[in-house]
């Protein structure tokens, strides 16, 4: 029950919260569209996937 469903990022109120990277050195929780950008700014070209694959 936590009252900070903010966004580190854009202060947005967050339905779905994602959680940073620890390289990316983020102290909160992002919403899913700063996670995205995020994903692209460290990953750029990589598709990310939410279910990794085995194999
Ligand atoms: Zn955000």
């Amino acid at each position: 029950m936590g009252t900070k469903d903010k966004c580190s990022i854009c202060s947005q109120k967050i339905k779905l919260r994602y959680n940073p990277m620890e390289e990316w050195s983020i102290d909160g929780i992002l919403c899913g569209d700063c996670y995205s950008k995020k994903l692209n700014e460290y990953y750029p070209g990589e598709h990310v996937r939410v279910n990794k694959e085995l194999d």
